[in-house]
């Protein structure tokens, strides 16, 4: 029997909208089924932090989210390590220029509804109020039972991939476990509006105190969001499973900060722990996880955006390749082979800060420590890389060591002059298609993948940087460079056939 779709996706939050459009600007035909008929307006994170301000730069989204950006001196009193304070401004100013991407302070209500329309408009189907039930796979196809508003039916895919959040029905219906460390922190979440008096006493970062953690976060017309949590009252306690109420936050708080609060008009009261986990494969057959489906964690720092978008940017151009019938041999295996270390790596530093947040003298004695540390820039810059996971870098085949340094990393947004015009890589790759710059005077570059146009986009320009050319992946890493004067293109043909199959 064969497949109804290329591609189901399953749940529809930033990871799976995401994948819709690069699925769809690949040439695949997914369809995203999100069981909740309408978006619920509430925010779990409210700032992008890292790469994917990058990445969704380079797919034109930054400016449909149009939320500006954090100024350096600003991100200062935000950006913290488990809660100590990191002075980033000075830092960022003496990098180069595209080097730290600003946080952008967008609500993810608003990255999802940006993400939603996207894909629409690619021309994506996605069904709201359609929920993936179950599953099975056999040799050629996936077929997913779905509970639609009007009724049970069932689709056939090619490949179903689970973008169904942490407690993922498809990573567990496929098998795919699910390691990790048990919760020992118990975070109380709450959006309230809170009284004109105690607003002065709010502290500007996490409270660490003798009974606990706050913090406290203004989101705009009085209304705050507040995250207490009490080492007297662990993930074990009684109490976790009862539904949080008003009066229990504010109890906490003055318990934890010494402040009593006047609460009101809860929009949102949750709790959260420090649970870390990933799921031990990325893929099982045909049935493949990405974003808090394949990992999930503290959210210090906010690394859970960006990890999900660098996923979904890694697998989508992979995935359509494979449906589309160009993909080389074991292109999608690379997705798990990149993904889940680079998830691995953050899981590990999102732990340490948990570690750094816990109670007692030596845990403070550690944070006096590190303090220290990071007063050293070296160190300090280690810290922010890690933080923003500037530090990712696939290895791009264990036979090949790299030629060049930016192999293997992100592609920097290189400013460009071309005959059309100045332009930039990331207007480049807004179509989510390989990119080969060629920056040579006698287009050699052009010429030694003349044989891959249908697949590679080939821009002629200048730029100021030391460079003759460079071969960008559609998820933005760099699969091959130049230094000037490097006349052999024989490196060029093998990335290009590595990553986008023979010759056409
Ligand atoms: C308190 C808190 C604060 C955070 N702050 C930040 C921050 O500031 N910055 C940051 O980067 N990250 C932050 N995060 C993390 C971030 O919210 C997540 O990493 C992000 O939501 C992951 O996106 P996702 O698409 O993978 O999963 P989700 O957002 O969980 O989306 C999964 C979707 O799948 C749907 N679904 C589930 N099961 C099914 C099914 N069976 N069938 C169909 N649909 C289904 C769900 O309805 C949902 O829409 C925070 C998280 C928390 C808890």
């Amino acid at each position: 029997m064969s497949a109804d779709v290329d591609v189901v996706v399953a749940g529809g939050g930033p990871a799976g909208l995401l994948l819709a459009s690069e699925l769809r600007l690949g040439g695949a035909e997914p369809v995203v089924l999100e069981r909740l008929p309408a978006p619920t307006g509430l925010s779990k994170a409210l700032v992008l932090v890292g790469r994917v301000v990058q990445a969704l730069d380079y797919r034109g989204l930054l400016e449909r989210l149009g939320a500006g950006s954090v100024p350096a001196a600003a991100y200062s009193r935000f950006a913290h390590l488990g809660g100590i304070p990191l002075e980033v401004s000075g830092l960022i100013d003496a990098a180069p220029p595209g080097y730290f991407p600003a946080p952008v302070p967008a609500r993810q209500a608003q990255v999802e509804a940006v993400l939603e329309a996207r894909a629409r408009e690619l021309g994506a189907d996605v069904r709201r109020g359609h929920e993936l039930a179950g599953l099975s796979q056999d040799q050629d196809a996936v077929t997913v039972e779905v509970r639609g508003p009007r009724g049970s039916y069932r689709l056939r895919a090619r490949y179903l991939v689970g973008c169904d959040g942490a407690h993922s029905l498809v990573r567990k219906q496929a098998g795919i476990g699910f390691p990790g460390t048990a919760p020992t922190q118990l975070h109380w979440l709450g959006e309230v509006t809170l009284a004109e008096a105690g607003l002065g006493r709010l502290p500007q970062q996490i409270e660490r105190t003798a009974t606990g953690l706050f913090t406290a976060v203004p989101l705009g017309g009085g209304v705050h969001r507040l995250v207490v949590s009490e080492w007297a009252r662990p993930p074990g306690h009684a109490d976790r499973d009862t539904p949080p109420t008003i009066e229990e936050l504010r109890a906490a708080v003055r318990r934890v900060a010494g402040l009593d609060l006047q609460m009101s008009q809860p929009r949102w009261l949750s709790r959260f722990t420090d649970a870390a986990r990933q799921a031990d494969r990325y893929r099982a057959g045909r049935v493949l996880v990405a974003g808090d489906a394949a990992h999930i964690q503290l959210p210090a720092g906010g690394p859970g955006m960006s990890t999900a978008v660098q996923d979904v940017v890694n697998l989508g151009w992979k995935l359509a390749a494979q449906v589309t019938g160009w993909a080389p041999p074991g292109l999608l295996d690379t997705y798990h082979a990149e993904r889940h270390p680079a998830g691995q790596r953050m899981l590990s530093f999102v732990r340490a800060q948990g570690v750094l947040l816990s109670p007692g003298e030596h845990v403070t004695a550690l944070r006096e420590l590190m303090g220290e540390l990071l007063t050293h820039d070296q160190a300090l810059r280690y810290v922010v890389d890690r933080l923003l996971g500037l530090d990712i870098r696939y290895d791009l085949g264990a036979d090949r060591a790299p030629a060049h340094p930016l192999e293997g990393g992100w592609a920097p947004d290189l400013p460009l002059r071309a005959d059309s015009g100045d332009t930039r890589l990331a207007t480049l790759m807004h179509g989510a298609r390989p990119v080969l710059l060629d920056l040579t005077a006698d287009r050699r570059l052009r010429a030694a993948a003349a044989g891959w146009t249908g697949r590679v986009q080939t821009a002629v320009a200048r730029t100021d940087q030391p460079l003759d050319g460079i071969l960008v992946r559609p998820d933005g890493y760099v699969a091959w460079a130049a230094a000037p004067g490097d006349h052999n293109t024989d490196g060029l043909r093998q990335a290009l056939q590595t990553w986008f199959g023979p010759a056409g």
